[in-house]
Protein backbone atom coordinates (compact mmCIF):
# COMPACT_ATOMS: atom_id res chain seq x y z
CA UNK A 1 0.00 0.00 0.00
CA UNK A 2 1.23 3.48 -0.92
CA UNK A 3 2.10 5.54 2.10
CA UNK A 4 2.27 8.86 0.29
CA UNK A 5 -0.64 11.20 0.95
CA UNK A 6 -3.59 11.10 -1.46
CA UNK A 7 -3.84 14.45 -3.25
CA UNK A 8 -7.33 15.46 -4.34
CA UNK A 9 -5.91 17.90 -6.89
CA UNK A 10 -3.98 15.08 -8.55
CA UNK A 11 -7.10 12.89 -8.72
CA UNK A 12 -9.09 15.75 -10.21
CA UNK A 13 -6.34 16.35 -12.77
CA UNK A 14 -6.54 12.69 -13.82
CA UNK A 15 -10.33 12.92 -14.14
CA UNK A 16 -10.04 16.10 -16.21
CA UNK A 17 -7.50 14.65 -18.63
CA UNK A 18 -9.41 13.57 -21.74
CA UNK A 19 -9.59 9.78 -21.60
CA UNK A 20 -11.94 7.00 -22.49
CA UNK A 21 -12.53 5.10 -19.25
CA UNK A 22 -13.50 1.46 -19.49
CA UNK A 23 -15.85 1.87 -16.57
CA UNK A 24 -17.20 4.79 -14.55
CA UNK A 25 -19.10 3.99 -11.37
CA UNK A 26 -21.60 6.44 -9.86
CA UNK A 27 -21.91 5.97 -6.09
CA UNK A 28 -19.29 5.30 -3.42
CA UNK A 29 -21.11 2.96 -1.06
CA UNK A 30 -20.37 -0.74 -0.59
CA UNK A 31 -21.80 -1.64 -3.99
CA UNK A 32 -20.07 0.96 -6.14
CA UNK A 33 -16.73 0.63 -4.37
CA UNK A 34 -16.90 -3.15 -4.75
CA UNK A 35 -17.52 -2.80 -8.50
CA UNK A 36 -14.70 -0.26 -8.89
CA UNK A 37 -12.24 -2.47 -7.04
CA UNK A 38 -13.16 -5.62 -8.94
CA UNK A 39 -12.94 -3.91 -12.34
CA UNK A 40 -9.65 -2.27 -11.49
CA UNK A 41 -8.25 -5.57 -10.19
CA UNK A 42 -9.13 -7.11 -13.58
CA UNK A 43 -7.07 -4.43 -15.32
CA UNK A 44 -9.83 -2.12 -16.55
CA UNK A 45 -9.41 1.65 -16.36
CA UNK A 46 -11.90 2.78 -13.72
CA UNK A 47 -13.20 6.01 -12.22
CA UNK A 48 -15.72 6.29 -9.38
CA UNK A 49 -17.53 9.44 -8.27
CA UNK A 50 -19.34 9.80 -4.98
CA UNK A 51 -21.68 12.70 -4.45
CA UNK A 52 -20.99 13.16 -0.73
CA UNK A 53 -18.50 11.00 1.11
CA UNK A 54 -17.74 7.29 0.82
CA UNK A 55 -20.45 5.40 2.74
CA UNK A 56 -22.40 8.58 3.52
CA UNK A 57 -25.52 6.75 2.28
CA UNK A 58 -26.71 3.41 3.63
CA UNK A 59 -23.23 1.91 3.86
CA UNK A 60 -22.31 3.65 7.14
CA UNK A 61 -25.67 2.89 8.74
CA UNK A 62 -25.73 -0.91 8.83
CA UNK A 63 -26.03 -3.08 11.94
CA UNK A 64 -22.42 -3.91 11.07
CA UNK A 65 -22.89 -7.68 10.91
CA UNK A 66 -21.05 -9.85 8.42
CA UNK A 67 -23.63 -12.56 8.18
CA UNK A 68 -24.83 -15.46 6.12
CA UNK A 69 -28.46 -14.46 6.66
CA UNK A 70 -29.63 -17.29 8.86
CA UNK A 71 -33.25 -16.19 8.43
CA UNK A 72 -33.08 -16.88 4.68
CA UNK A 73 -32.27 -20.45 5.59
CA UNK A 74 -35.58 -20.66 7.44
CA UNK A 75 -37.18 -19.64 4.13
CA UNK A 76 -35.31 -22.41 2.32
CA UNK A 77 -33.01 -20.11 0.33
CA UNK A 78 -29.93 -22.29 0.64
CA UNK A 79 -27.92 -20.88 -2.29
CA UNK A 80 -28.28 -17.32 -0.99
CA UNK A 81 -27.05 -18.33 2.46
CA UNK A 82 -24.19 -20.38 1.03
CA UNK A 83 -23.03 -17.41 -1.05
CA UNK A 84 -23.20 -15.06 1.94
CA UNK A 85 -21.31 -17.53 4.15
CA UNK A 86 -18.58 -17.76 1.53
CA UNK A 87 -18.40 -13.97 1.34
CA UNK A 88 -18.37 -13.72 5.14
CA UNK A 89 -15.20 -15.84 5.20
CA UNK A 90 -13.61 -13.85 2.36
CA UNK A 91 -14.25 -10.52 4.06
CA UNK A 92 -12.91 -11.71 7.41
CA UNK A 93 -9.74 -12.97 5.68
CA UNK A 94 -9.16 -9.86 3.55
CA UNK A 95 -9.78 -7.19 6.20
CA UNK A 96 -9.10 -8.75 9.64
CA UNK A 97 -8.61 -5.32 11.23
CA UNK A 98 -12.14 -4.26 10.23
CA UNK A 99 -14.15 -7.50 10.10
CA UNK A 100 -14.05 -10.19 12.76
CA UNK A 101 -16.00 -13.18 14.12
CA UNK A 102 -18.65 -12.46 16.74
CA UNK A 103 -20.58 -14.89 18.94
CA UNK A 104 -24.34 -14.38 19.28
CA UNK A 105 -26.59 -15.69 22.01
CA UNK A 106 -30.30 -16.16 21.60
CA UNK A 107 -31.85 -16.30 25.08
CA UNK A 108 -34.78 -18.72 25.38
CA UNK A 109 -37.90 -18.19 27.46
CA UNK A 110 -39.91 -21.14 26.13
CA UNK A 111 -38.87 -24.77 26.54
CA UNK A 112 -39.03 -25.49 22.81
CA UNK A 113 -36.86 -22.56 21.64
CA UNK A 114 -33.34 -23.99 22.17
CA UNK A 115 -34.14 -27.17 20.23
CA UNK A 116 -36.06 -25.31 17.50
CA UNK A 117 -33.49 -22.58 16.86
CA UNK A 118 -30.54 -24.85 17.64
CA UNK A 119 -31.60 -27.21 14.86
CA UNK A 120 -31.71 -24.38 12.30
CA UNK A 121 -28.38 -23.00 13.45
CA UNK A 122 -26.73 -26.42 13.24
CA UNK A 123 -27.85 -26.46 9.61
CA UNK A 124 -26.27 -22.99 9.26
CA UNK A 125 -22.99 -24.44 10.63
CA UNK A 126 -23.22 -27.34 8.22
CA UNK A 127 -23.67 -24.98 5.27
CA UNK A 128 -20.66 -22.93 6.38
CA UNK A 129 -18.60 -26.13 6.54
CA UNK A 130 -14.89 -25.43 6.89
CA UNK A 131 -15.67 -21.70 6.72
CA UNK A 132 -17.56 -21.94 10.01
CA UNK A 133 -16.45 -19.50 12.71
CA UNK A 134 -17.42 -21.61 15.72
CA UNK A 135 -19.92 -24.33 16.62
CA UNK A 136 -23.53 -23.69 17.56
CA UNK A 137 -24.12 -24.73 21.18
CA UNK A 138 -27.19 -25.15 23.35
CA UNK A 139 -26.71 -23.31 26.64
CA UNK A 140 -28.07 -23.86 30.12
CA UNK A 141 -29.55 -20.80 31.88
CA UNK A 142 -26.28 -20.46 33.84
CA UNK A 143 -24.11 -20.50 30.70
CA UNK A 144 -26.51 -18.08 28.99
CA UNK A 145 -26.07 -15.66 31.89
CA UNK A 146 -22.28 -16.05 31.80
CA UNK A 147 -22.39 -14.82 28.20
CA UNK A 148 -25.18 -12.27 28.62
CA UNK A 149 -24.87 -11.11 32.26
CA UNK A 150 -27.55 -8.42 31.86
CA UNK A 151 -30.21 -10.52 30.16
CA UNK A 152 -33.58 -10.82 31.90
CA UNK A 153 -33.47 -13.84 34.20
CA UNK A 154 -37.19 -14.31 34.89
CA UNK A 155 -38.36 -17.29 32.86
CA UNK A 156 -34.95 -17.86 31.24
CA UNK A 157 -34.80 -21.49 30.19
CA UNK A 158 -31.45 -21.45 28.39
CA UNK A 159 -30.09 -20.16 25.13
CA UNK A 160 -28.38 -20.93 21.85
CA UNK A 161 -24.94 -19.67 20.92
CA UNK A 162 -23.88 -19.33 17.28
CA UNK A 163 -21.30 -17.41 15.25
CA UNK A 164 -21.35 -14.73 12.57
CA UNK A 165 -19.16 -11.64 12.14
CA UNK A 166 -19.12 -7.89 12.67
CA UNK A 167 -17.35 -5.04 10.89
CA UNK A 168 -16.79 -1.29 10.84
CA UNK A 169 -18.84 -0.43 7.76
CA UNK A 170 -17.65 3.11 6.98
CA UNK A 171 -13.98 2.31 7.56
CA UNK A 172 -14.34 -0.74 5.35
CA UNK A 173 -15.75 1.48 2.60
CA UNK A 174 -12.75 3.79 2.90
CA UNK A 175 -10.44 0.76 2.81
CA UNK A 176 -12.13 -0.37 -0.44
CA UNK A 177 -11.70 3.11 -1.93
CA UNK A 178 -8.03 3.22 -0.98
CA UNK A 179 -7.38 -0.29 -2.29
CA UNK A 180 -8.98 0.62 -5.61
CA UNK A 181 -6.85 3.77 -5.73
CA UNK A 182 -3.69 1.82 -5.03
CA UNK A 183 -4.58 -0.46 -7.97
CA UNK A 184 -4.88 2.47 -10.37
CA UNK A 185 -8.52 3.55 -10.19
CA UNK A 186 -9.50 7.19 -9.67
CA UNK A 187 -11.95 7.33 -6.81
CA UNK A 188 -13.32 10.69 -5.71
CA UNK A 189 -15.74 11.80 -3.01
CA UNK A 190 -17.72 15.06 -2.93
CA UNK A 191 -18.19 14.84 -6.69
CA UNK A 192 -21.74 14.07 -7.89
CA UNK A 193 -22.68 12.80 -11.32
CA UNK A 194 -25.01 15.46 -12.69
CA UNK A 195 -25.83 14.35 -16.21
CA UNK A 196 -25.56 11.32 -18.50
CA UNK A 197 -24.50 11.64 -22.14
CA UNK A 198 -25.48 9.49 -25.08
CA UNK A 199 -23.99 8.89 -28.50
CA UNK A 200 -26.02 6.99 -31.09
CA UNK A 201 -28.54 6.04 -28.41
CA UNK A 202 -25.85 4.53 -26.17
CA UNK A 203 -24.73 5.89 -22.80
CA UNK A 204 -21.31 7.32 -23.57
CA UNK A 205 -20.33 9.20 -20.44
CA UNK A 206 -21.38 11.63 -17.77
CA UNK A 207 -20.86 15.09 -16.37
CA UNK A 208 -19.59 15.37 -12.82
CA UNK A 209 -19.17 18.36 -10.55
CA UNK A 210 -16.44 18.94 -7.99
CA UNK A 211 -18.38 20.20 -4.99
CA UNK A 212 -15.36 22.06 -3.58
CA UNK A 213 -14.69 24.26 -6.60
CA UNK A 214 -18.01 24.00 -8.44
CA UNK A 215 -16.10 22.95 -11.56
CA UNK A 216 -17.94 20.56 -13.89
CA UNK A 217 -16.33 18.27 -16.42
CA UNK A 218 -17.12 15.34 -18.62
CA UNK A 219 -16.03 11.72 -18.43
CA UNK A 220 -16.22 9.44 -21.46
CA UNK A 221 -16.86 5.79 -20.67
CA UNK A 222 -17.50 2.48 -22.41
CA UNK A 223 -19.65 1.46 -19.51
CA UNK A 224 -21.41 3.47 -16.78
CA UNK A 225 -22.57 1.70 -13.61
CA UNK A 226 -25.27 3.28 -11.47
CA UNK A 227 -24.60 2.03 -7.93
CA UNK A 228 -26.40 4.76 -6.02
CA UNK A 229 -28.37 2.61 -3.57
CA UNK A 230 -31.78 4.09 -2.76
CA UNK A 231 -31.00 6.89 -5.24
CA UNK A 232 -30.69 4.67 -8.34
CA UNK A 233 -33.99 5.94 -9.72
CA UNK A 234 -32.77 9.55 -9.87
CA UNK A 235 -29.82 8.40 -12.01
CA UNK A 236 -32.09 6.15 -14.11
CA UNK A 237 -34.21 9.25 -14.75
CA UNK A 238 -31.12 11.01 -16.17
CA UNK A 239 -30.95 8.09 -18.64
CA UNK A 240 -34.46 8.78 -20.06
CA UNK A 241 -34.79 10.19 -23.60
CA UNK A 242 -37.17 12.92 -22.46
CA UNK A 243 -35.77 13.31 -18.93
CA UNK A 244 -39.13 12.43 -17.36
CA UNK A 245 -39.13 10.17 -14.28
CA UNK A 246 -39.53 6.40 -14.74
CA UNK A 247 -43.11 5.33 -14.22
CA UNK A 248 -42.05 2.43 -12.05
CA UNK A 249 -39.22 3.14 -9.65
CA UNK A 250 -36.82 0.26 -9.07
CA UNK A 251 -36.36 0.84 -5.35
CA UNK A 252 -38.83 0.66 -2.51
CA UNK A 253 -36.89 2.23 0.40
CA UNK A 254 -37.29 0.86 3.89
CA UNK A 255 -35.88 2.65 6.90
CA UNK A 256 -33.92 0.97 9.67
CA UNK A 257 -33.09 2.75 12.93
CA UNK A 258 -30.38 1.98 15.47
CA UNK A 259 -29.98 3.23 19.03
CA UNK A 260 -26.61 3.39 20.75
CA UNK A 261 -26.20 3.00 24.51
CA UNK A 262 -23.23 2.38 26.79
CA UNK A 263 -21.49 -0.98 26.97
CA UNK A 264 -22.69 -1.68 30.50
CA UNK A 265 -26.16 -2.41 29.12
CA UNK A 266 -24.56 -5.46 27.49
CA UNK A 267 -21.12 -6.11 28.97
CA UNK A 268 -19.14 -9.09 27.72
CA UNK A 269 -18.12 -10.32 24.31
CA UNK A 270 -21.44 -11.66 23.02
CA UNK A 271 -24.18 -10.11 20.96
CA UNK A 272 -27.81 -10.75 21.87
CA UNK A 273 -30.32 -11.72 19.21
CA UNK A 274 -34.07 -11.91 19.55
CA UNK A 275 -35.29 -13.89 16.54
CA UNK A 276 -38.89 -12.73 16.81
CA UNK A 277 -39.97 -9.48 18.40
CA UNK A 278 -43.59 -8.64 19.16
CA UNK A 279 -44.16 -7.80 15.51
CA UNK A 280 -42.09 -10.65 14.09
CA UNK A 281 -38.84 -8.78 13.39
CA UNK A 282 -35.29 -9.63 14.49
CA UNK A 283 -33.73 -7.46 17.21
CA UNK A 284 -30.01 -7.25 17.92
CA UNK A 285 -27.98 -5.84 20.78
CA UNK A 286 -24.40 -5.81 19.54
CA UNK A 287 -21.20 -4.85 21.35
CA UNK A 288 -19.53 -2.54 18.85
CA UNK A 289 -16.70 0.02 19.06
CA UNK A 290 -17.03 0.37 22.83
CA UNK A 291 -20.82 0.82 22.82
CA UNK A 292 -23.94 -1.31 22.44
CA UNK A 293 -25.94 -0.98 19.24
CA UNK A 294 -29.66 -1.80 19.47
CA UNK A 295 -31.72 -2.30 16.35
CA UNK A 296 -33.31 -2.31 13.99
CA UNK A 297 -36.63 -1.36 12.45
CA UNK A 298 -38.04 -1.87 8.98
CA UNK A 299 -40.33 1.02 8.06
CA UNK A 300 -41.39 1.50 4.43
CA UNK A 301 -40.93 5.11 3.31
CA UNK A 302 -41.45 7.13 0.15
CA UNK A 303 -38.68 9.66 0.45
CA UNK A 304 -34.94 9.22 0.27
CA UNK A 305 -33.25 12.12 2.07
CA UNK A 306 -29.47 12.09 2.46
CA UNK A 307 -30.02 12.23 6.24
CA UNK A 308 -33.01 10.05 7.02
CA UNK A 309 -34.57 10.76 10.41
CA UNK A 310 -35.79 8.17 12.89
CA UNK A 311 -39.51 8.23 13.63
CA UNK A 312 -40.42 8.48 17.32
CA UNK A 313 -42.33 5.21 17.07
CA UNK A 314 -39.19 3.43 15.82
CA UNK A 315 -37.18 4.63 18.82
CA UNK A 316 -39.99 3.61 21.17
CA UNK A 317 -40.23 0.19 19.54
CA UNK A 318 -36.53 -0.57 20.01
CA UNK A 319 -36.57 0.69 23.61
CA UNK A 320 -39.68 -1.35 24.38
CA UNK A 321 -38.31 -4.55 22.87
CA UNK A 322 -34.91 -4.06 24.53
CA UNK A 323 -36.66 -3.65 27.87
CA UNK A 324 -38.23 -7.09 27.42
CA UNK A 325 -34.78 -8.74 27.29
CA UNK A 326 -32.38 -6.55 29.28
CA UNK A 327 -32.50 -6.53 33.07
CA UNK A 328 -31.79 -2.78 33.04
CA UNK A 329 -34.04 -1.29 30.37
CA UNK A 330 -32.49 1.58 28.42
CA UNK A 331 -34.48 4.81 28.30
CA UNK A 332 -34.31 7.86 26.04
CA UNK A 333 -31.97 9.49 28.57
CA UNK A 334 -29.45 6.68 27.97
CA UNK A 335 -29.19 7.22 24.22
CA UNK A 336 -25.73 8.23 23.03
CA UNK A 337 -26.68 8.30 19.37
CA UNK A 338 -29.67 7.51 17.16
CA UNK A 339 -29.37 7.02 13.42
CA UNK A 340 -31.37 5.78 10.49
CA UNK A 341 -30.45 4.14 7.19
CA UNK A 342 -32.45 3.34 4.07
CA UNK A 343 -32.50 -0.20 2.66
CA UNK A 344 -32.71 -0.23 -1.13
CA UNK A 345 -35.32 -2.98 -1.49
CA UNK A 346 -35.90 -3.87 -5.10
CA UNK A 347 -39.36 -3.69 -6.64
CA UNK A 348 -40.24 -6.07 -9.45
CA UNK A 349 -39.63 -4.09 -12.65
CA UNK A 350 -39.67 -4.91 -16.35
CA UNK A 351 -41.20 -1.65 -17.47
CA UNK A 352 -40.00 0.58 -20.23
CA UNK A 353 -37.82 -1.97 -21.96
CA UNK A 354 -35.33 -2.46 -19.15
CA UNK A 355 -33.88 -5.90 -19.34
CA UNK A 356 -34.08 -6.63 -15.66
CA UNK A 357 -32.92 -9.89 -14.23
CA UNK A 358 -32.81 -10.75 -10.59
CA UNK A 359 -29.49 -12.41 -9.88
CA UNK A 360 -30.56 -13.41 -6.41
CA UNK A 361 -33.42 -12.57 -4.09
CA UNK A 362 -31.26 -9.88 -2.62
CA UNK A 363 -29.74 -7.76 -5.36
CA UNK A 364 -30.66 -6.86 -8.90
CA UNK A 365 -28.58 -5.83 -11.88
CA UNK A 366 -30.29 -4.33 -14.91
CA UNK A 367 -29.03 -2.96 -18.22
CA UNK A 368 -31.15 -0.26 -19.84
CA UNK A 369 -31.67 0.11 -23.59
CA UNK A 370 -28.93 2.72 -23.68
CA UNK A 371 -26.54 0.43 -21.83
CA UNK A 372 -26.67 2.08 -18.38
CA UNK A 373 -25.98 -0.67 -15.85
CA UNK A 374 -27.90 -0.30 -12.57
CA UNK A 375 -27.23 -2.39 -9.48
CA UNK A 376 -29.06 -2.16 -6.19
CA UNK A 377 -30.29 -4.19 -3.22
CA UNK A 378 -28.22 -6.89 -1.56
CA UNK A 379 -26.24 -6.46 1.60
CA UNK A 380 -22.81 -5.26 2.67
CA UNK A 381 -21.65 -8.82 3.36
CA UNK A 382 -22.05 -9.81 -0.29
CA UNK A 383 -20.67 -6.64 -1.91
CA UNK A 384 -17.84 -8.59 -3.57
CA UNK A 385 -20.11 -11.22 -5.10
CA UNK A 386 -22.44 -8.43 -6.28
CA UNK A 387 -19.50 -6.75 -8.01
CA UNK A 388 -18.70 -9.99 -9.85
CA UNK A 389 -22.34 -10.20 -10.97
CA UNK A 390 -22.21 -6.62 -12.23
CA UNK A 391 -19.11 -7.29 -14.32
CA UNK A 392 -20.67 -10.48 -15.72
CA UNK A 393 -23.63 -8.39 -16.86
CA UNK A 394 -21.29 -5.82 -18.44
CA UNK A 395 -19.62 -8.64 -20.39
CA UNK A 396 -22.94 -10.23 -21.36
CA UNK A 397 -24.18 -6.86 -22.67
CA UNK A 398 -20.87 -6.45 -24.58
CA UNK A 399 -20.10 -3.23 -22.82
CA UNK A 400 -16.68 -4.56 -21.80
CA UNK A 401 -14.49 -7.38 -23.12
CA UNK A 402 -14.69 -10.44 -20.87
CA UNK A 403 -11.88 -10.93 -18.36
CA UNK A 404 -11.63 -13.71 -15.78
CA UNK A 405 -13.22 -13.18 -12.37
CA UNK A 406 -11.98 -13.99 -8.88
CA UNK A 407 -9.54 -11.05 -8.92
CA UNK A 408 -10.66 -9.83 -5.49
CA UNK A 409 -11.08 -13.23 -3.83
CA UNK A 410 -7.73 -13.03 -2.07
CA UNK A 411 -7.11 -9.30 -2.44
CA UNK A 412 -6.28 -7.93 0.98
CA UNK A 413 -7.67 -4.48 1.66
CA UNK A 414 -5.75 -1.38 2.71
CA UNK A 415 -4.33 -1.80 6.19
CA UNK A 416 -5.00 -5.56 6.41
CA UNK A 417 -2.57 -6.92 9.00
CA UNK A 418 -1.33 -10.51 9.23
CA UNK A 419 -3.27 -10.77 12.50
CA UNK A 420 -5.69 -8.34 14.06
CA UNK A 421 -4.35 -6.52 17.13
CA UNK A 422 -7.71 -5.73 18.72
CA UNK A 423 -11.42 -6.35 18.65
CA UNK A 424 -14.07 -4.29 16.87
CA UNK A 425 -16.12 -4.54 20.05
CA UNK A 426 -13.47 -2.39 21.81
CA UNK A 427 -13.56 1.41 21.63
CA UNK A 428 -12.11 2.64 18.33
CA UNK A 429 -8.36 2.95 18.45
CA UNK A 430 -5.08 2.26 16.70
CA UNK A 431 -5.95 -1.41 16.17
CA UNK A 432 -8.44 -0.37 13.46
CA UNK A 433 -5.50 0.89 11.39
CA UNK A 434 -4.06 -2.64 11.12
CA UNK A 435 -0.70 -2.68 9.34
CA UNK A 436 -0.82 1.13 9.08
CA UNK A 437 -0.73 1.70 12.85
CA UNK A 438 2.99 2.58 12.64
CA UNK A 439 2.30 5.11 9.87
CA UNK A 440 -0.44 6.62 12.05
CA UNK A 441 1.92 6.84 15.03
CA UNK A 442 4.52 8.61 12.89
CA UNK A 443 2.17 11.57 12.37
CA UNK A 444 2.19 14.61 14.68
CA UNK A 445 -0.15 14.30 17.66
CA UNK A 446 -0.16 10.50 18.02
CA UNK A 447 -0.31 10.92 21.80
CA UNK A 448 -2.47 14.03 21.91
CA UNK A 449 -6.01 12.77 22.44
CA UNK A 450 -9.06 14.83 21.52
CA UNK A 451 -11.19 12.15 23.13
CA UNK A 452 -10.21 9.12 25.15
CA UNK A 453 -12.13 5.90 25.74
CA UNK A 454 -10.19 3.13 27.45
CA UNK A 455 -7.13 2.37 25.36
CA UNK A 456 -8.76 3.99 22.32
CA UNK A 457 -10.24 7.31 21.30
CA UNK A 458 -9.52 9.97 18.73
CA UNK A 459 -6.01 11.38 18.53
CA UNK A 460 -4.81 14.41 16.59
CA UNK A 461 -2.79 12.02 14.43
CA UNK A 462 -5.99 10.16 13.50
CA UNK A 463 -7.50 13.39 12.17
CA UNK A 464 -4.32 14.07 10.16
CA UNK A 465 -4.34 10.48 8.88
CA UNK A 466 -7.99 10.87 7.84
CA UNK A 467 -7.10 13.89 5.68
CA UNK A 468 -3.76 12.71 4.30
CA UNK A 469 -4.54 9.05 3.65
CA UNK A 470 -8.30 8.56 3.85
CA UNK A 471 -9.63 11.42 1.72
CA UNK A 472 -11.59 13.15 4.51
CA UNK A 473 -12.57 16.67 3.43
CA UNK A 474 -15.07 17.82 6.05
CA UNK A 475 -15.63 17.76 9.80
CA UNK A 476 -18.43 15.28 9.19
CA UNK A 477 -16.18 12.99 7.12
CA UNK A 478 -13.79 12.81 10.08
CA UNK A 479 -16.27 12.53 12.92
CA UNK A 480 -18.88 10.32 11.24
CA UNK A 481 -16.98 7.95 8.97
CA UNK A 482 -13.18 7.94 9.67
CA UNK A 483 -13.72 8.02 13.42
CA UNK A 484 -17.27 6.81 14.15
CA UNK A 485 -17.94 9.23 16.95
CA UNK A 486 -21.13 10.74 15.52
CA UNK A 487 -22.62 7.23 15.44
CA UNK A 488 -21.30 6.27 18.89
CA UNK A 489 -21.63 9.39 21.02
CA UNK A 490 -23.19 12.33 19.24
CA UNK A 491 -22.73 14.79 22.14
CA UNK A 492 -19.04 14.01 22.16
CA UNK A 493 -18.87 14.45 18.36
CA UNK A 494 -20.56 17.84 18.70
CA UNK A 495 -18.06 18.91 21.36
CA UNK A 496 -15.14 17.90 19.13
CA UNK A 497 -16.34 19.65 15.98
CA UNK A 498 -14.27 22.79 16.57
CA UNK A 499 -10.94 21.16 17.53
CA UNK A 500 -11.33 18.78 14.59
CA UNK A 501 -12.08 21.73 12.29
CA UNK A 502 -8.88 23.46 13.43
CA UNK A 503 -6.77 20.40 12.58
CA UNK A 504 -8.62 19.90 9.32
CA UNK A 505 -7.92 23.51 8.33
CA UNK A 506 -4.22 22.99 9.06
CA UNK A 507 -4.10 19.82 6.97
CA UNK A 508 -6.18 21.16 4.06
CA UNK A 509 -4.40 24.52 4.08
CA UNK A 510 -7.66 26.48 4.08
CA UNK A 511 -10.16 27.62 6.71
CA UNK A 512 -13.27 25.58 7.44
CA UNK A 513 -16.41 27.58 6.70
CA UNK A 514 -18.45 28.57 9.75
CA UNK A 515 -21.55 27.24 7.97
CA UNK A 516 -19.99 23.77 7.77
CA UNK A 517 -19.37 23.76 11.51
CA UNK A 518 -22.84 24.98 12.35
CA UNK A 519 -24.37 22.36 10.05
CA UNK A 520 -22.34 19.59 11.67
CA UNK A 521 -23.30 20.69 15.18
CA UNK A 522 -26.97 20.72 14.14
CA UNK A 523 -26.55 17.23 12.67
CA UNK A 524 -24.98 15.99 15.90
CA UNK A 525 -27.97 17.32 17.85
CA UNK A 526 -30.24 15.26 15.57
CA UNK A 527 -28.15 12.15 16.29
CA UNK A 528 -28.50 12.93 19.99
CA UNK A 529 -32.24 12.68 19.40
CA UNK A 530 -32.73 16.27 20.59
CA UNK A 531 -34.09 17.95 17.46
CA UNK A 532 -35.89 17.15 14.30
CA UNK A 533 -33.62 16.98 11.27
CA UNK A 534 -32.97 20.17 9.33
CA UNK A 535 -34.22 18.33 6.27
CA UNK A 536 -37.72 17.02 6.94
CA UNK A 537 -38.40 13.38 6.16
CA UNK A 538 -40.86 14.54 3.53
CA UNK A 539 -38.06 16.15 1.51
CA UNK A 540 -37.85 14.66 -1.93
CA UNK A 541 -34.88 13.04 -3.57
CA UNK A 542 -31.72 14.80 -2.40
CA UNK A 543 -29.91 14.54 -5.69
CA UNK A 544 -32.72 15.97 -7.79
CA UNK A 545 -30.98 19.33 -7.90
CA UNK A 546 -28.37 17.86 -10.23
CA UNK A 547 -30.63 15.92 -12.55
C1 LIG B 1 -30.70 -0.41 8.90
C2 LIG B 1 -29.83 -1.26 8.02
C3 LIG B 1 -29.05 -2.26 8.57
C4 LIG B 1 -28.24 -3.04 7.75
N1 LIG B 1 -27.43 -3.97 8.32
C5 LIG B 1 -26.63 -4.73 7.55
C6 LIG B 1 -25.75 -5.66 8.15
O1 LIG B 1 -25.65 -5.76 9.37
N2 LIG B 1 -24.98 -6.41 7.33
C7 LIG B 1 -25.04 -6.31 5.98
O2 LIG B 1 -24.35 -7.06 5.31
N3 LIG B 1 -25.85 -5.40 5.38
C8 LIG B 1 -26.64 -4.61 6.14
N4 LIG B 1 -27.45 -3.67 5.57
C9 LIG B 1 -27.47 -3.53 4.11
C10 LIG B 1 -26.29 -2.68 3.59
O3 LIG B 1 -25.99 -1.63 4.47
C11 LIG B 1 -26.65 -2.13 2.22
O4 LIG B 1 -27.06 -3.18 1.39
C12 LIG B 1 -25.48 -1.43 1.54
O5 LIG B 1 -24.87 -0.53 2.41
C13 LIG B 1 -25.97 -0.70 0.30
O6 LIG B 1 -24.85 -0.09 -0.30
P1 LIG B 1 -24.98 0.74 -1.64
O7 LIG B 1 -23.61 1.07 -2.07
O8 LIG B 1 -25.82 -0.01 -2.61
O9 LIG B 1 -25.79 2.04 -1.24
P2 LIG B 1 -25.24 3.37 -0.46
O10 LIG B 1 -24.33 3.02 0.65
O11 LIG B 1 -26.42 4.19 -0.12
O12 LIG B 1 -24.37 4.08 -1.56
C14 LIG B 1 -24.92 4.82 -2.62
C15 LIG B 1 -24.10 6.08 -2.75
O13 LIG B 1 -24.44 6.75 -3.96
C16 LIG B 1 -24.22 8.13 -3.75
N5 LIG B 1 -24.93 8.89 -4.79
C17 LIG B 1 -26.25 9.07 -4.95
N6 LIG B 1 -26.49 9.81 -6.04
C18 LIG B 1 -25.29 10.11 -6.60
C19 LIG B 1 -24.87 10.85 -7.73
N7 LIG B 1 -25.74 11.47 -8.53
N8 LIG B 1 -23.54 10.96 -8.00
C20 LIG B 1 -22.62 10.33 -7.21
N9 LIG B 1 -22.97 9.62 -6.10
C21 LIG B 1 -24.29 9.50 -5.80
C22 LIG B 1 -24.77 8.35 -2.33
O14 LIG B 1 -24.22 9.52 -1.74
C23 LIG B 1 -24.33 7.08 -1.62
O15 LIG B 1 -23.12 7.25 -0.91
C24 LIG B 1 -28.25 -2.84 6.36
C25 LIG B 1 -29.04 -1.83 5.80
C26 LIG B 1 -29.81 -1.03 6.63
C27 LIG B 1 -30.63 0.06 6.05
Amino acid sequence: MEHTAIERAALLARLRTPAHWDLVVIGGGATGLGVALDATARGFSVALVESEDFAKGTSSRATKLVHGGVRYLARGNVSLVREALRERATLLANAPHLAQPLAFVMPAYHWWEPAFYGFGLKAYDALAGRRGLGPTALLSPRRTLERLPTVRTRGLSGGVEYWDGQFDDARLAVALARTALSRGAVVLNHCPAVKLYREGGRTSGLAVRDRETGESFELQARCVVNATGVWVDAVRDMDRDDGTPHKSPMVAPSQGVHLVVDRDFLPGEHALIVPKTEDGRVLFAVPCLGKTILGTTDTPCDDVPAEPAPFAHEIDFILRESARYLSRPPTRADLRSVWAGLRPLVRPTGDEGDNTKSLSREHTVSVSRSGLVTVTGGKWTTYRAMAEDVLDRCFAAQLLPRRPGGATQHLRLAGAPARSAGSIAQPPGEHLYGSEAALLRSLPGADRWLWRDGAGGLSEAMVRFAVRHEMARTVEDVLARRSRLLFLDAACAEALARPVAALLAEELGRPIAAAELVAFEALARCYRGLTAPAQPISATRPFQEYA
